[in-house]
């Protein structure tokens, strides 16, 4: 089975956990560890939320979808998915699924032939792994987080707030760095628009 005990793979319908409200969150990033989008995730962690990742990078004009259970994500995708929802064959077809390159060591030696990212072109050296800088710095949140209320009193950010915030202090950090190494490899409409997005809706708490 591919992704072995060793990592927590994602199920099309997981259902874990019930009796929290609110257990975990859904991060995608790009190579640059710049954050476009977060799900909040009521039920275990499934592919739909792959998906929505996976749909939002295609719309973003994104060549490679890295995921830790890509080969059975992409089988589902396009067998299941596309295959009823016509709309959504561009995300396997114009696409390519790559395995991150330490995760793919759990997997069968087909996946690590067919999904490595060495042996993909255009890929680089890019490794697939760079997304687990930014779950190493969210997870220290969670101390913080799990104490603070779901909803607004007016008086403070909450915790979907306060998320937001570190994120986008995050994305902005990446950013500068990327300027001050004179790198310029962030696309700036990846936290521009982030920024746009999510300061209008913080506003709208503030002013109300
Ligand atoms: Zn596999
Ligand atoms: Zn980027």
């Amino acid at each position: 089975m591919c992704g072995g005990s060793a990592f927590k793979a994602a199920r099309e319908d997981s259902n874990e956990q019930k009796k929290y409200d609110e257990t975990g969150l859904v991060v995608s990033s790009c190579k640059h560890c710049v954050v476009p989008y977060a799900i909040n995730m009521f039920k275990g962690e499934s592919w739909t939320h792959t998906a929505f990742m996976h749909n939002e990078a295609m719309k973003s004009n994104a060549k490679f979808f890295c995921y830790d259970v890509v080969c059975q994500y992409w089988k589902w995708m396009k067998t299941k998915v596309a295959r009823h929802f016509p709309e959504y064959r561009n995300l396997t077809s114009e696409m390519t699924g790559i395995l991150p390159i330490m995760h793919k060591n759990a997997h069968q030696l087909p996946c690590k032939i067919l999904w490595n990212p060495r042996w993909t072109t255009g890929m680089g050296l890019t490794g697939g792994e760079e997304h687990e800088q930014v779950f190493s710095k969210l997870y220290l949140y969670a101390y913080v987080l799990k104490h603070m209320a779901k909803h607004s009193n007016r008086a403070s950010y909450y915790r979907n707030d306060f998320l937001t915030l570190a994120i986008l202090y995050w994305n902005w950090d990446k950013a500068v760095s990327e300027i001050l190494n004179d790198t310029h490899t962030i696309k700036t409409e990846h936290f521009l628009e982030n920024y746009e997005r999510e300061y209008k809706r913080l506003d709208v708490y503030a002013v109300n």
